[in-house]
């Protein structure tokens, strides 16, 4: 068994690794390069393995920094399956779509400020259309099913609680008569957050390869509702607007949820419109609702056994461009 990290070390993003076991070839995540220049050129640069002599890849969770490449390892030949939990290949959905077309627009304006000074175009790193196709390969596998890939290779996938879908992997390679646990963490969540499930306490490995981006701090547990209604009421009392940067998946759907725990409560001012200004947060929003049963026990209580969407006539969705430049103004 062979173990190369070809990714998220000196640094937090591109997560991937390559799994040999004998016959078999696995990639965990393929994720793209985030942060400064320096950083991203490495999503530029050739795969440190052939594409097409990769078997499969399993996919810890749904963020770019995980599982932005795929359409890159698909546009140069990659043919196998990449496996991820339900929730993971409803939010690749939008969000490698979302990417390419990031890349996309980014390569048209370098294009374009780069023709004046009469330099050569440059290719974006992958189009809608890699996109599209890699989808095409994505299956999904249920939460601690065994799902075997090999008569020597089989793994389980773990609730990681870091995103919907978020993924812990145990695999079990088998070499002779000797079985080898790996536990790759993928991003791991906290305790009581809300909609998700505790992370997965994992018994016992031979080896564990865990992400360690916050490993150095403590996070600090504070009343989150009570911090941010108290935001939300200075900034009304001034006559402001509350302007949020949210991360599409993941922040804006808790947010979300903590609003809505203050609407219940009568903590929030009914009068105060709360709108989501972002198609791919909405997307996102209307995923979570399709696969609620991964929430936790707490929120299942608030959705109910069918999914169905409280009642919250206060949140408004800005689902076009239009949409969006009339809230500007
Ligand atoms: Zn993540």
């Amino acid at each position: 068994m062979r173990l190369e990290f070809l990714g998220a070390a000196h640094t937090v993003t591109g997560s991937c690794y390559l799994l040999e076991t004998g016959e078999n070839r696995y990639l965990i995540d393929c994720g793209m390069f985030q942060g400064a220049k320096r950083i991203r050129e490495y999503n530029y640069e050739e795969f440190a393995f052939n594409p097409a002599d990769i078997d499969g890849m399993l996919l810890t969770h749904a963020h770019v920094d995980h599982c932005g490449l795929v359409p890159k390892l698909v546009r140069e030949g990659f043919k196998g399956t990449v496996y991820a939990t339900q929730a993971t290949c409803d939010l690749v959905r939008i969000m490698l779509p979302d990417s390419a077309h990031i890349q996309e627009s980014d390569a048209e304006l370098m294009n374009r400020k780069g023709r004046r000074r009469g330099d050569e175009p440059i290719q974006p790193l992958y189009g809608v259309d890699d996109a599209m196709d890699a989808l095409k390969q994505f299956a999904p596998v249920p939460y601690d099913q065994e799902l075997r890939l090999s008569d020597n290779l089989r793994v389980f996938f773990r609730d990681a609680g870091h995103i919907l879908g978020s993924a812990i992997l145990e695999i079990y390679v088998k070499e002779g008569d000797k079985e080898t646990k790996l536990v790759f963490s993928g991003d791991l969540g906290q305790p009581d957050q809300p909609l998700l499930r505790d992370p997965t306490i994992i018994h016992g490995a031979d080896f564990v390869i865990t992400e360690s981006t916050y490993g150095d701090r403590l996070h600090q547990l504070y009343d989150k509702e009570t911090a941010l209604i108290e935001i939300v009421n200075e900034t009304m009392d001034r006559g402001g607007n509350l302007i949020i940067p949210s991360f599409a998946v993941g922040r804006t759907q808790t947010l979300l949820y903590y609003f809505y725990r203050l609407h219940c409560e009568g903590r929030l001012d009914p009068d105060i419109p709360i709108i989501i200004d972002s198609p791919l947060a909405i997307n996102a929003t209307r995923v979570f609702l399709k696969n609620f049963r991964d929430f936790d026990e707490d929120s299942l209580k608030v959705f109910g056994k069918d999914g169905k969407v409280p009642d919250f006539a206060q949140v408004h969705l800005c689902e076009t461009a239009a949409e969006s430049r009339a809230l500007n103004t």
